[in-house]
């Protein structure tokens, strides 16, 4: 039986990235949790992405025609006057850990997020990686979402502990990295750590573990889905908001929420994730073809499938 699609709304952070590493220096480029959530997503969700965010005057005109042409409504992007959200991170020489040089708030500082009407209804929100007082204001402004999921970093669960806290209380799902579940929850073991988390409010956990893939803990037990073995990585950036993107976009599509759906939507958020990593920015994310999309799939089924024989 096919179901109607879901809408879904996102709010994030739409950057400008400064980034460093073995790619050398590469400024200004287009970044940002909702970015790289809302371009992902827009492959799989029948209908389109509908982004809420903030940019600042010096926000090239150039990115906001990007996510236009890739189908993201941006009825919800204000440009306000000031300067647009910039993050600026270097990468270790084999891309495996990053720092954070400098965040600068600009126009975010001063974000009242507004939904328009028409999306109140979406049933799925997704709250990006932003000040978890923003993520707030988005779900009180929506009717009864069937599902709102969320995204948080060290940043604001250091930075904003109970602002964090009093977010989480209001979401179904959490999706987060493997050092953020430790942070947040206290305890080292991801099994306990999701538990914990549990306990905060999200009925489920999903945890991004880099190249080691990512569990989905939930009612229904525990998922688990590879990343992609790629020879060749080259950027890093937005692989979770990439991930979390393929993941709500395919529950866009599929108009439910059962076990296995959840299942095939952790799938997708891998391959939205593989293909994210493997140019700078949005250079192979935001020019993909749907054949690519599903021949990875087919992949990741083919790299995961085994029998069920017994001894
Ligand atoms: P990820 O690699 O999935 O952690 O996402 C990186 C993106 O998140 C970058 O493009 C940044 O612009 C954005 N970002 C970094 N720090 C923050 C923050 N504190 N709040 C919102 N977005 C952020």
């Amino acid at each position: 039986m096919s179901h109607a699609p879901f809408d879904l709304v996102v709010v994030g952070s739409v950057a400008l990235d400064d980034l460093d590493g073995p790619f050398g220096p590469r400024p200004d480029l287009l970044g940002g949790s909702a970015s790289y959530f809302s371009t992902a997503a827009s492959y799989l969700a029948p209908r389109p992405v509908r982004l809420v965010a903030v940019v600042g005057e010096d926000f090239p005109e150039e990115h906001v025609a990007f996510l236009d042409e890739r189908g993201v409504n941006l009825a919800g992007l204000e440009r306000a006057p000031g300067k647009t959200f910039r993050w600026k991170g270097r990468y270790s020489d084999d891309l495996a850990s990053r720092t954070t040089l400098d965040t600068q708030l600009g126009v975010f500082a001063g974000f009242t997020p507004r939904l328009p009407d028409a999306w109140r209804d979406s049933e799925l929100v997704f709250l990006g990686n932003i000040e978890p007082g923003l993520q707030r204001a988005v779900v009180e402004q929506m009717h009864r979402p069937r599902l709102v999921a969320c995204d948080t970093m060290n940043f604001w669960i250091e930075g904003k502990p109970e602002s964090v806290r009093q977010t989480l209380a209001k979401v179904d799902l959490l999706v987060i990295n493997d050092e953020e579940a430790r942070l947040l929850s206290g305890e080292h073991n991801l099994v306990k750590a999701a538990a914990a988390v549990r306990r905060l409010g999200p009925h489920g956990v999903v945890v991004k573990r880099g190249d080691s893939g990512a569990l989905l803990f939930h009612e229904a037990g525990i998922f688990a889905a590879p990343a992609f073995p790629l020879e060749d990585v080259v950027d890093p950036t937005g692989a979770g908001d990439s991930f979390a993107g393929g993941f709500m976009g395919y529950l866009a599509r599929a108009g439910e929420l059962s076990p296995s759906t959840l299942r095939c939507a952790m799938i997708y958020g891998s391959v939205m994730a593989s293909f994210c990593v493997e140019a700078l920015s949005l250079g192979r994310l935001g020019r993909l073809t749907l054949a690519e999309i599903t021949a990875r799939y087919r992949a990741f089924h083919e790299l995961t499938h085994f029998e069920n024989v017994s001894l």
